[in-house]
């Protein structure tokens, strides 16, 4: 019987290719109708046989293109209109209001199937792309997503492939950096000093370079990586050396899931992260005897590991003598990615021996993301190419809302109707470069996106960046938001969670509400606004950033400000060539010379490190904390040491003689494992205490929580948090689609200006 229905379809499904799939759905199932993109999604009319119908909307979803992620379909029957044929018709209000900005994405297997057929006019063509896969908002100047405003724009297509471009059964049917070896970019050779190097197959030629221990820069959809055989010690060390970084884990990509099964388990979810559109980096456990270099992620059980997604990274990793290569983003420490060409040959002489570029320009630069799984769910590191700018539903317009995100690992949010942008990873705002960066996607964003600037968003500390970049652009009012509540305000609104929740916040260092120094706090409220119920003890950071950089200091501070003269004779027990300056930590905490407090999870984690022995001085953000949790077993629970809780008006957890019993097992050379894994459960059972404590004191309270904060990425915490907290009956949720540290800062921001203004 002939019947007609409307469906709608929301989720992402605009930019992708849904409507040409649709097309070509209807048309095979012989349905007539109409395909149209509108504010919500895709909005199509179907005509025909009922059965053929049932058929279209099975086949909608299990065939969709796989950029698209359907997350609803609604269907209503509606009156035959006695259509003819199917049809691709205009937008409903068409616009930026229905703004979708296109991500990168991994190469796909229809493409790689073609790059590796000789009979295929694009064989071993290392920028072979479709409507399904390949470099978009790297790529893209201006809005909308065409061809001349990308940076395909000076390479006018050849016949062949302007024929598939408009063909609309073809899967590259506008898509819009079609190229091929006649018509498009084309890569090169160069040598360290930027002399192009005459080569007949440069890609050939590096790989050589490669297996002879070299280190080449290479462009890639994001910017330059640098890399090297990750299986050569030597060239590892050199690239470290050159780079000047000496410890911190490098990323490595391998050529396939069975290369990477030689060197690390690889679970069902971690292989469907790897091979994922997204392509992130993800983190994996190491197998005890893995051949890689020793240097590539020294005292770590862990790696990251990415799969190849450029077609040229496919093409690079032929060789079976050459399957992991050594991939970290080619920027000198502490500057954002390199990305132009001009840049990389001047920023990166006396690094790379060799360059391998190519002509496609990189408009935007994105740096990899990094996830792993955590408690068996996604855990965000870094939120960047693949993901961003994908924007996230929210059921509240935030037009006009713009958070500046934080200091670390920052990033910024942008809101428009009900759509939430969270920008690219940018890094640390600590010097001129970055900030440069920052204003300059920022800029580019609030361009696109063209919302009006009404309300800026910001931290509360005095001293961050964002109050100087914000006075650049015009907003009519700025909110400061507690970093703390950001975290959790992020996290709430992730999972659209109703009322109020405790939120567990274990965090490097936010600003207080008091002036201290905070990072371990149970708090309890909603997106608009919290109380604090308990917090940790705050002890002194004499010299503040130096006693972050120097674990041992903030150690030996702990312990004189717990224990007095008995604590300094503990530090110098536990740091015996430091006496000299512990005498002057002593004199500094008691006159309070350019000291802070603080109470903060990554400080109390950083002075077990360095107790321990395990890093005294720390050669990155978080090393000393990671280290120490890289030697917990994950496998059982230990028993705690001591903590006590003061109830004063707010909890406080105090830590002071768990400090003096882990200095005595130090000085009986208790091993590390043992001290480590009673350390994180001591810190699991401070929580759980405090949060019992809280529950009593106050009536009535939600038994729901939140947990957040960068030190939620500690596999220990959050695994045995989650249980415990369950166990006592609370439901409990955590950041799975944006990083618990504080590269999810601005969306929590964001949130708690939404929540505010809906009050
Ligand atoms: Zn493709
Ligand atoms: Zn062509
Ligand atoms: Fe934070």
């Amino acid at each position: 019987m002939l019947t007609a229905v409307n469906v709608a379809i929301r989720g992402r499904v605009q930019g992708v290719g849904f409507r040409p799939f649709v097309y070509q759905l209807a048309c095979q199932l012989q349905l007539s109708g109409t395909v149209q993109n509108n504010m919500d999604g895709v909005k199509i009319f179907l005509e025909g046989e009922e059965d053929l119908i049932q058929m279209f909307l099975t086949e909608v979803k299990e065939k969709a293109p796989r950029l698209a992620k359907i997350k609803e379909i609604l269907v209503e029957s509606t009156a035959v209109q006695h259509v003819q044929k199917f049809s691709i018709i205009p937008s409903e209000r068409s616009g930026t209001s229905q703004l979708v900005i296109p991500i990168d994405s991994a190469v796909c297997e229809d493409c790689l199937e073609e790059m590796n057929d000789p009979n295929d006019f694009r064989y071993q063509y290392p920028f072979i792309n479709c409507t399904q896969c390949g470099p978009r908002y790297t790529i893209i100047d201006e809005l909308p997503y065409d061809r001349p405003y990308t940076s395909m724009k000076s390479f006018p297509m050849c016949d062949d492939c302007q024929q598939e471009y408009e063909d609309p059964t073809n899967r590259r049917h506008h898509a819009q950096p079609i190229a091929c070896p006649t018509c498009g970019p084309k890569v090169q050779l160069l040598d360290g000093a930027g002399t192009i190097i005459n080569s007949a197959n440069p890609i050939q030629e590096t790989i050589n370079l490669l297996k002879a221990g070299k280190i080449v820069a290479i462009k890639g959809i994001g910017g330059y990586h640098l890399c090297c055989d990750a299986m050569n010690e030597a060239a590892v060390t050199a690239l470290r050396k050159k780079k000047n970084r000496p410890v911190r884990p490098l990323a490595v990509m391998a050529a396939s899931l069975t290369a990477t099964s030689s060197f690390a388990i690889v679970s069902d979810k971690e292989a469907e992260l790897l091979t994922s559109p997204e392509a992130p980096i993800v983190i994996l456990k190491k197998h005890h005897n893995e051949q890689l270099a020793a240097s590539v992620a020294p005292n770590m059980s862990t790696i990251g590991v990415m799969l190849p997604y450029a077609p040229l990274h496919h093409l690079l990793l032929t060789d079976s003598e050459l399957s992991v290569l050594v991939m970290t983003s080619a920027n000198p420490s502490g500057l954002p990615l390199v990305y132009q060409d001009n840049d990389a040959m001047n920023y990166l002489v006396g690094i790379a021996d060799f360059y391998l570029s190519h002509n496609r320009e990189i408009l935007h630069p994105v740096d990899d993301s990094v996830v792993q799984v955590n408690a068996g769910k996604l855990d965000f590191l870094r939120r960047s190419r693949g993901y961003v700018p994908d924007p996230f539903p929210t059921n509240q317009d935030v037009t006009g809302i713009v958070a500046f995100g934080g200091q670390q690992k920052t990033t910024f949010t942008i809101g428009r109707n009900k759509q939430i942008f969270i920008g690219p990873h940018i890094g640390d705002l600590e010097n001129i470069e970055t900030i440069n960066h920052y204003h300059k996607e920022l800029t580019h964003l609030l361009r696109w996106i063209d919302t009006p600037k009404t309300s800026a968003v910001i931290d509360a500390h005095p001293g961050y960046q964002a109050q100087n970049l914000l006075t650049d652009y015009d907003f009519a009012e700025v909110i400061k938001v507690q970093h703390h509540h950001a975290h959790m305000a992020g996290c709430i609104a992730e999972h659209q969670i109703d009322g109020k929740t405790f939120g567990i916040i274990l965090d490097g260092t936010g600003y207080g509400l008091d002036g201290h120094i905070w990072g371990f706090e149970i708090l309890y409220g909603d997106a608009a606004d919290f109380k604090r119920i308990a917090h940790l003890h705050y002890t002194p950071l004499p010299g503040s950033e130096k006693s972050i950089r120097e674990p041992w200091r903030n150690a030996a501070a702990m312990l004189i400000s717990y224990h007095g003269d008995e604590g300094a004779d503990m530090a110098s027990l536990v740091f015996p060539d430091k006496a000299q300056e512990i005498q002057v930590l002593t004199s500094m905490i008691e006159k309070r010379i350019n000291t802070v407090y603080a109470g903060t999870c990554g400080r109390l984690f950083d002075a077990v490190s360095a107790i321990c022995g395990v890093t005294k001085v720390a050669n990155y953000d978080g090393q000393a904390a990671i280290e120490l949790a890289e030697l917990t077993d994950e496998t059982q629970i230990y028993e705690p040491y001591s903590f006590d809780l003061l109830d004063n008006e707010l909890i406080t957890i105090d830590f002071s003689t768990m400090l003096k019993e882990i200095v005595s097992d130090v000085l009986a050379r208790v091993s590390v494992t043992m001290i480590s894994s009673r350390f994180h459960e001591t810190v699991v059972q401070a929580i759980m205490s405090a949060m019992g404590m809280g529950l009593n004191k106050n009536s009535n309270l939600e038994k729901t929580v939140v947990l957040s904060g960068g030190s939620l990425h500690n596999r220990y915490l959050r695994k045995r948090l989650t249980e415990e907290l369950k166990e006592k009956g609370f439901v409990v949720f955590a950041p799975e689609s944006i990083p618990c540290n504080d590269g999810g800062l601005s969306y929590g921001q964001l949130a708690v200006a939404a929540a505010k203004r809906r009050k």
